[in-house]
């Protein structure tokens, strides 16, 4: 996904990422960089739910200590607090009660039902008790679809959503990720706590993290205490017009259409777990994307072009893009075509809000069942890209530049081809845009992340070691490391086989660097197993059963 900071005003990023905007707003500007960060480390946090959160403490805390690798894979101008809650047709806190996702065959599209049993309505009309909101993507199957930038939510969180009205009436969640907050209670002052933040997913591109530091600390937390940011939701509610304080329909809970395949699920979340690539330039050949030339954005064509070319002529990669002919595709459509269109022919993306927002985004299909090994790892097949820009921009800058065009679809193939965004601030592949005038151009991280998935002859194969790799642990809530080595532009991912076990930090680097995993005590008698597959390697875990002594402070306990 492409955004551009509020009001296009990135330079802000420098010094206040775009999640901290909030804090600036309801608390004060001296918590908006590193504060909360401090704060936050070394505390234990209980969800206020009841369901699995493992997998979501684990964002958590690679939020907290890698800030920049957090990436909501998607290119857009972050949209301010105030303007979502002034333009949300509801604001809503509330718990995931179920996921399920199902294929509509008349929209050749993965869709997800998630239904929210309601706690407080902030904003708005919803159905009382529970309502149902609708997300493209989802997994069926072998099948999964996603577009890059969604919120993902998990059976049992507690949530605190701005909602927008969809295409066809139904309710979803404003301005992809950024309109999805997390709940949490802060186990040392008993307070709760929302978060927004994304998994890291995919194969996060391969940067020296020394790069990455630099940001670490002027990087928000993306934390709010959760009174501050419902009172001050509800004081820009009281000012704002009238006409926007509630517009929205009533939000009802949604029916499966009859006759489609549907699944249950526990979460509606990304796969990056293996990684994905695409398999055709393994025999050579390029991967074709075709225009949609309605409402194309002027110089839009000889702009892709030059994106085009520019993943084209990376170094070391036997990755090509291939001009297709004209396509009437249009929109994410897993039909069999890669296509790019623009003005957001299928109302899929939001649209801008005071010139901030998604800029346009990429959606990719993937399929579970078909996979190739890689520098020692398992690699997903990518099926289908669809790239999208987003309508309302017309009164904007940010799309009145050739440049900028470019640089958003450079962003964008780099995604369609199988890249996460790159922590390197200076890399195309960053999550924000620059805006700088460099249009088509790869930086040199860009140049090794697609080097690294699509290897030509040149590149070594990368190899990889994990040290420890096993653990044998007491039965009680604990922490560790796995030190992975390898050279530098050799990417890997690091994932649990298990709900206990979470990646607090390091689920996707490059080169030699570490996972730091934690574990949630064991409430049963018996010991139990786990392992956490890294680089392609397995690190046992084997964990006691539960220790006699009580009042132990669980780590991350249910
Ligand atoms: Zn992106």
């Amino acid at each position: 996904m492409a955004v551009v900071p509020d009001g296009e005003r990135q330079h802000k990023k420098k010094t206040c990422m775009e999640d901290s905007r909030m804090q600036t707003a309801i608390q004060t500007q001296s918590r908006c960089p590193a504060v909360a960060i401090d704060r936050f480390i070394p505390r234990m946090l209980a969800h206020s739910g009841l369901g699995v959160w493992s997998h979501f403490l684990a964002n958590v805390f690679t939020l907290l200590l890698l800030s920049p690798l957090v990436a909501h894979a998607t290119l857009s101008i972050p949209v301010s607090e105030d303007d979502l809650a002034q333009y949300a047709a509801a604001i809503v806190v509330g718990q995931v009660k179920e996921i399920e996702s199902y294929w509509d065959d008349n929209a050749k599209q993965v869709f997800t039902h998630i239904t929210v049993t309601v706690q407080e309505t902030l904003k708005g009309d919803v159905n009382a008790g529970e309502f149902t909101v609708k997300q493209l993507g989802g997994t069926i199957g072998h099948l999964h679809s996603w577009v890059v930038g969604s919120p993902e939510f998990t059976v049992g969180e507690k949530v605190l959503l701005f909602l927008d009205t969809n295409a066809d009436g139904s309710a979803g969640v404003a301005h992809l990720y950024q309109g999805k907050l997390s709940v949490f209670i802060d186990r040392d002052t008993g307070n709760e706590v929302a978060y927004r933040g994304e998994t890291p997913d995919g194969v996060q591109v391969l940067t020296n993290a020394k790069t990455a530091k630099a940001q670490t600390a002027s990087t928000s937390s993306g934390f709010y205490e959760m009174t501050a940011l419902t009172d001050r939701i509800r004081e820009v509610l009281q000012t704002a017009p009238t006409e926007q304080r509630a517009f929205s329909a009533p939000f009802p809970l949604l029916q499966i259409p009859p006759g489609s395949t549907a699944e249950k699920q526990e979460g509606f979340v990304v796969v990056g777990i293996p990684p994905v690539r695409w398999f055709e330039p393994d025999s050579g050949i390029p991967v074709t994307m075709s225009l949609n030339p309605t409402n194309i954005l002027p110089t839009g064509e000889e702009q892709i072009d030059a994106a085009f070319h520019a993943w084209n002529a990376a170094r070391q990669s036997t990755f090509r893009f291939n001009k297709g002919p004209i396509t009437d595709s249009i929109g994410f459509k897993a039909d069999g075509v890669n296509a790019i269109s623009f003005n957001d022919p299928s109302s899929q993306l939001p649209d801008p809000m005071n010139c901030s927002g998604v800029l346009a985004a990429a959606e990719y299909v993937t399929v579970s069942d078909e996979s190739r090994t890689l520098h020692e790892q398992t690699f997903l097949r990518i099926l289908e890209a669809d790239l999208v820009f987003a309508n309302g921009w017309e009164n904007c800058t940010a799309f009145k530049s050739s440049a900028n065009i470019a640089e958003v679809a450079t962003h964008e193939l780099g995604h369609v081809l199988g890249l996460n965004h790159s922590p390197n601030p200076d890399a195309t592949m960053f999550r924000l845009a620059h805006f700088d005038g460099r249009g088509a151009a790869l930086h040199p991280d860009d140049e090794k992340g697609v080097a690294f998935l699509y290897p030509d002859a040149s590149f070594p194969p990368c190899t990889y070691g994990i040290s420890p790799s096993k653990r044998t642990l007491a039965g009680g809530a604990t922490s560790g490391k796995i030190t992975v080595s390898t050279r530098d532009g050799c990417g890997w991912t690091a994932g649990s086989t298990v709900p206990w076990i979470s990646i607090s930090e390091g689920s996707g680097s490059s080169g030699t660097g570490t996972v730091v995993y934690a574990v949630e005590a064991n409430s049963a008698k018996t010991a139990r197993r786990g392992s956490i597959v890294v680089a392609g390697k397995t690190f046992a875990v084997t964990q006691k059963g539960a220790s006699s002594r009580s009042g132990i402070p669980r780590f991350f306990a249910r």
